[in-house]
């Protein structure tokens, strides 16, 4: 049977059901004024309007429902319009919508920082502050390290994605789009290489540890270095699982040089791993967390959580925002969080990935394209390559990623030579639904 929910009144029935092309014609319509009235460069990926969204799906403004294997880029862990989101984010709305928490402070704020500080990893007595993207948690991690350590230098890895204000954008690694045109960068960024099992010739993560170690501590001196910035899985990069040992290696050498170890969880945190952050898989224990996406249900807040005397090191006045924990925002992540908690949520994030693992797997045994099968938990990619050469192959991931689109499911690509499927469902898809839009990225591979 299929199964419906209720999204602000609207019945949404959890199918994938098209009743135009695509795009549809209302759809068409709103996108010719977005050309008109939106600067080009903020694109989109597809060519649909959004109308209602809950579950495992999406309807589009021609009613067309698509299946959501992307939850707007890992942030509808949740699902969208989660009823205790909409539950508490109307609740705040009927009290107060601003005061700026450094005006006149609120206690969903100070709530959330005491659930971050208790989720996070590590048992030493943490502060949080709160933001508003993940660009603006990353810039302010790395304004802590630097004030608490009293020095400049942050080395950010090959294949990283940080965000795209100045300084996120100087330790992101990929020139197009992100970067070109946009500089010049902050400067006191190094790169160096991380871990990257199915492209670094089977470098073991102690071995891919020792060299990043190696160029810093040779080009830089460790004593100038006041952090290292690692996605624990890269996104952006194309969902880049390090090799075991690569991290907690990295992890102790921090320690010792006096490093922050910063760990950028913003698109692997928050139960999508099936864990609440990827480090955890590994008990590597961060100095500071940089948060967003997955917290607070699609409404935007992001964080950085860490040890208490590094984050208490700037002067009062030195962080914060007019937004940052915007009350809507701290009521949809206390809510958010709950959903996880209470709705078991860690635990279908695995479930997925074990559907995803399994499928994909079984389709490799056949389809010696698909070059990997990687991730953890409701965080899963391939990687399509040629199978003679193992060169990645972008076009056939574009054609599969139109495919999907085509036939009714919201798919993203990514990596760093654009030839990685990733696959972050909300973790309130149903199975039967999940199954159904890996059998249309299936067809899609099969026809490409
Ligand atoms: N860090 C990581 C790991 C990310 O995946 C992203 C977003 N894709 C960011 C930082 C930037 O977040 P935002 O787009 O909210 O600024």
């Amino acid at each position: 049977m299929t199964a419906h929910i209720t999204v602000g009144g609207t019945d949404l029935v959890q199918e994938r059901r098209l009743v135009t092309g695509i795009p549809g014609p209302r759809s068409r319509e709103i996108l010719e004024r977005k050309e008109a009235a939106v600067a080009r460069s903020v694109g989109h990926t597809l060519p649909i309007v959004a109308d209602v969204a809950g579950g495992g799906t999406l309807l589009d403004v021609d009613g067309n429902s698509f299946i959501d294997l992307g939850s707007g880029i890992a942030v509808t862990s949740v699902g969208n319009s989660n009823p205790r989101v909409v539950r508490a984010v109307r609740d705040q709305l009927d009290r107060f919508t601003h005061t700026a928490f450094t005006v006149v402070p609120y206690e969903s704020y100070i709530a959330v920082a005491e659930k971050l500080n208790q989720i996070t990893p590590g048992d030493f007595t943490k502060r949080t502050a709160l933001f508003n993207s993940g660009s603006e948690a990353v810039e302010n991690a790395v304004k802590i390290a630097r004030h608490a350590t009293g020095r400049q230098a942050i080395v950010a890895f090959e294949h990283s994605f940080h965000g795209r204000t100045n300084l996120a954008m100087a330790l992101t690694a990929k020139s197009a789009p992100y970067k070109q045109g946009f500089g010049p960068f902050a400067p006191e960024i190094y790169r160096v290489s991380g871990s990257y099992p199915y492209r670094d010739g089977g470098l073991t993560g102690q071995e891919a540890a020792r060299r990043a170690i190696e160029h810093i501590e040779n080009e830089l001196g460790s004593q100038s270095v006041a952090a290292i910035i690692i996605e624990p899985i890269q996104g952006e990069g194309g969902f880049i699982v390090p090799a075991e040992g690569f991290l907690s290696t990295l992890r102790e050498w921090t320690e010792c040089n006096g490093i922050v170890f910063i760990a950028d969880e913003i698109q692997s945190g928050f139960a999508r791993t099936g864990m609440w952050f990827a480090v955890d898989h590994e008990g590597v224990v961060p100095d500071l967390i940089t948060m967003a996406k997955g917290i607070a249900g699609g409404l935007p807040l992001s964080a950085v959580t860490g040890r208490a005397e590094l984050m208490d090191a700037a002067q009062v006045g030195g962080l914060g925002g007019t937004y940052g924990g915007n009350p809507l925002a701290c009521a949809a992540a206390l809510a958010t969080i709950e959903s996880y908690e209470e709705d078991g949520l860690l635990e279908r994030a695995r479930r997925i990935g074990d559907i995803l693992t399994d499928r994909f797997t079984e389709l490799q045994r056949a389809d010696p394209r698909i070059g990997q099968v990687r991730g953890r938990g409701a965080m899963i990619a391939i990687e399509l390559v040629d199978p003679d050469t193992l060169s990645p192959d972008p076009a056939l991931t574009s054609k599969v990623v139109k495919y999907a689109h085509q036939n009714g499911v919201i798919l993203l690509a990514c990596g760093t030579y654009g030839n990685v499927i990733r696959f972050l469902p909300p973790l309130t898809i149903e199975d039967p639904l999940l199954h159904e839009g890996i059998g249309i990225v299936a067809d899609g591979l099969a026809r490409s």
